[in-house]
């Protein structure tokens, strides 16, 4: 690969700050930035202007079409492109791009699913322009970040309601932090650096595999005879082909902006890692789908494909992802960092006890953020954190929270009584913070990680969630303190209360164990919402719709709709893998075992036709295994074809999720486990599809 300039190349398909500084006049250029930065509306002259800029910026840059790029429902992201030509009078065309061409689009938006939403009201969705995102150039398109609603003023797309959760807790961060002294803050901001998960595999070897194809998983394999155990392909040396993928992956995500930094192989062979350099929300969330997308355009230049199901093999991890989480001010201040003075200290333990409340009372709405049918395979499976929402904080920090609670000497540098505002916190070390990787949600030192997403999530959910939950943490702590009379006093009481209130949520220990399953529901009383069908129906429980229509992140037709879709996705997409192992079975597997069978019966009527004295044991063995399971095989097919057939008579989805969890999936993993069987007694040759062990060790 020739030698790139870094520099030079970053952001080079981006209409960032550089080029809007550079090309927009002094006027527009600030009227500009405080619309992204303050939220201040945009006038259609700064519109008209902006979009001259952006459009010879384009054709500079190779562009001929534009597209409104929007993040639908689906959980991918949509674009519908535009060329800029237009016709002139001498028969030729000219380029054009105007202001409102910029901030509002039409797509024929019949077929995103909206859950009700359209049909109820407005029939028609428009797009709208996010400035707070930068425009950026892919395969020749102007690409512009937009919001996606109903005429009516619903949210259709995942970027209206968390750029809503960034204001809600804009608002009342800022509350809270006025009450410290600081009231020259302009903006508070959420940051997110989200850790990718991913697979890669050979091309030839997903191609052979329908499950792959259809459904992004395997169905059925066998466990080969070498997975993870030696833990040798974690961190170990970078092979040639991936290497070759990474390199091309870092330069396209470079032009594009993305701050790609860190890359490495991961616990399953095969299974790799990608972490950008963590940026605002809004920002991270639309590159994270950027990334998901050009990754696996890379992956197909080079031969493979990038499988970003969360559970592609039975056996060895899954993928998931980790929302590196945290909350600064304009001015570059972190709240979740301790400060250097006694008062900073007391304004971070507060924004702390903002998070851990937050955590404890919205459980479930942590958990239904990340709930989807391929992350129901992770979530508890001893490889990534339970379905059980918990926090660690790590042992300093506990200790710290435990001294206030109980007035008690914090057994640290000062060996003091804790008291607010008068005391320094000590610093906390990253290493101090950072050993426990069965925590769902972990305090890392000045962030929380919130590792349950699965590899292909939005990183949108959950932090729509989480903003808003911390928001209104943070709204009754504003409320409570700007009524005091003795603010320290006040404070001090309010993180005492809070610890004490919502210590049940923190946890230091083995997250994976099953002692933990049982305390944590039987003496904490926390929930354990184990698959999507239990967890998505509390997205409408009381105080759940209260708080998200509070903050006006939702309102209840929004709420309603999410609820439909995502349980809709859900039953959708485990009825297709059922549809796919019913397909396989009948077409795939059984002639397959059917063929070795014959050969084996072949060989052993010719063998006793030669001797008498052959016993064929292993031919005979082999074949009454096999056709106990081919019965077997044949009795767990019929039965998930039964359920598939029931299932298309359902009509309600909240019921069909149900049916779905308790009918299909066991239907599912029985005929499974037949096949695998079968697999490791019949010959490779006859084995319709690639092996376990032939596609996780097919990249070199
Ligand atoms: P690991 O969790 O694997 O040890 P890193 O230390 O590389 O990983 O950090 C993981 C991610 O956290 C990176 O994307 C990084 O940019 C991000 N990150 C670091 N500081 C913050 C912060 N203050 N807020 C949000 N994300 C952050
Ligand atoms: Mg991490």
């Amino acid at each position: 690969m020739e030698k790139v300039n870094v520099p030079e190349l970053f952001g080079s398909m981006v209409f960032d700050d550089r080029v809007m500084r550079a090309r927009l006049s002094d006027d527009i250029y600030t009227k500009l930035k405080k619309t992204i930065d303050e939220n201040v509306a945009l006038t259609d002259d700064v519109a008209d202007a902006v979009a001259v800029e952006m459009k010879a910026w384009a054709l500079e840059n190779g562009a001929t079409h534009f597209t409104h790029w929007f993040q639908p429902l689906t959980g991918v992201t949509a674009e519908k492109h535009d060329s800029f030509i237009s016709p002139s009078p001498d028969g030729g065309v000219v380029m054009e791009f105007s202001g409102k061409e910029l901030i509002k689009g039409e797509p024929d938006a019949s077929s995103f699913p909206s859950g009700g939403i359209r049909a109820t009201f407005e029939a028609r969705g428009y797009t709208a322009w996010d400035p707070t995102s930068y425009a950026f150039i892919k395969d020749h398109t102007l690409c512009i970040p937009t919001a996606f609603c109903s005429y009516s003023g619903e949210a259709l797309d995942k970027k209206t309601p968390l750029l809503r959760s960034m204001q809600a807790l804009n608002r009342q961060a800022k509350r809270v932090l006025k009450l410290f002294g600081n009231d020259d803050v302009k903006y508070v901001r959420t940051s997110v650096g989200p850790e990718q998960e991913y697979f890669l595999i050979d091309k030839d070897m997903f191609n052979a595999r329908p499950d792959l194809v259809y459904t992004g998983r395997t169905l059925f394999g066998a466990m080969p005879p070498k997975g993870q155990e030696l833990d040798d392909h974690y961190f170990g040396v970078i092979k040639p082909r991936v290497n070759a993928f990474m390199e091309e992956l870092n330069n396209e995500l470079w032009k594009l902006g993305i701050l790609a930094k860190t890359e490495h192989n991961e616990v399953a062979p095969a299974q790799h890692e990608m972490a950008p350099i963590f940026s605002t929300t809004n920002v991270a969330t639309d590159n994270n789908q950027l990334m998901m997308e050009i990754m696996q355009k890379v992956a197909r230049k080079h031969n493979m494909v990038c499988l970003l199901h969360e559970k592609p093999f039975a056996g060895v991890n899954g993928s998931g992802k980790h929302n590196n989480w945290s909350m600064a001010t304009d001015k570059g201040q972190n709240l979740l960092s301790p400060g250097e003075t006694p008062y900073e200290n007391a304004q971070f333990l507060l924004f702390l006890c903002a998070v851990i409340q937050a955590v404890d009372d919205y459980q479930d709405l942590l958990r239904l953020s990340v709930a989807t049918a391929g992350n129901d395979h992770r979530l508890g499976a001893n490889e990534a954190p339970p379905a059980i929402i918990s926090v660690f904080l790590g042992d300093e920090l506990s200790a710290i929270l435990d001294a206030i609670k109980n007035d008690t000497p914090y057994e640290g540098a000062e060996k003091v009584v804790m008291k607010l505002g008068v005391h320094v916190l000590p610093k906390f070390r990253r290493d101090t913070t950072d050993r426990n990787r069965t925590s769902p949600f972990a305090f890392t030192g000045n962030k929380f990680e919130f590792r349950s997403l699965g590899s292909s999530n939005s990183i949108a959910c959950c932090n729509i969630m989480l903003n808003t939950v911390v928001a209104e943490s943070l709204k009754q702590y504003a409320d409570e303190l700007e009524k005091a009379d003795d603010f320290e006093t006040a404070l001090h009481d309010l993180i005492k209360r809070v610890i004490k209130d919502h210590e049940r949520i923190l946890f230091n220990g083995n997250g994976y164990g099953d002692e933990w399953v049982k305390e944590a529901t039987e003496v904490r009383g926390l929930s354990n919402l184990k698959t999507t069908a239990d967890a998505m129906p509390h997205l409408l429980d009381e105080k759940n719709k209260k708080v998200l229509m509070e903050h006006q992140v939702f309102n209840e037709t929004e709420l309603v709709s999410r609820r439909d879709i995502m349980l809709e996705n859900y039953n959708k997409t485990v009825n297709i893998e059922g549809l796919t192992m019913v397909d396989m079975v009948r077409k795939n597997y059984l002639p397959a075992i059917e063929r070795y069978l014959f050969r084996l019966a072949q060989t052993t009527s010719l063998m006793k036709s030669v001797s008498d004295n052959v016993k064929c044991n292993y031919e005979v063995s082999t074949m009454e295994r096999l056709s106990e399971l081919t019965d077997h095989i044949l009795d767990s097919v019929k039965v998930l074809e039964d359920v598939l057939d029931k299932f298309k008579g359902i009509e309600d989805v909240v019921e069909g999720s149900a049916f779905v969890r308790d009918s299909m999936i066991p239907a599912m993993e029985e005929l499974r486990k037949n096949v695998d069987e079968a697999e490791m007694l019949t010959s490779e040759r006859d084995w319709p599809v690639p092996s376990y062990g032939k596609i996780l060790f097919s990249v070199y």
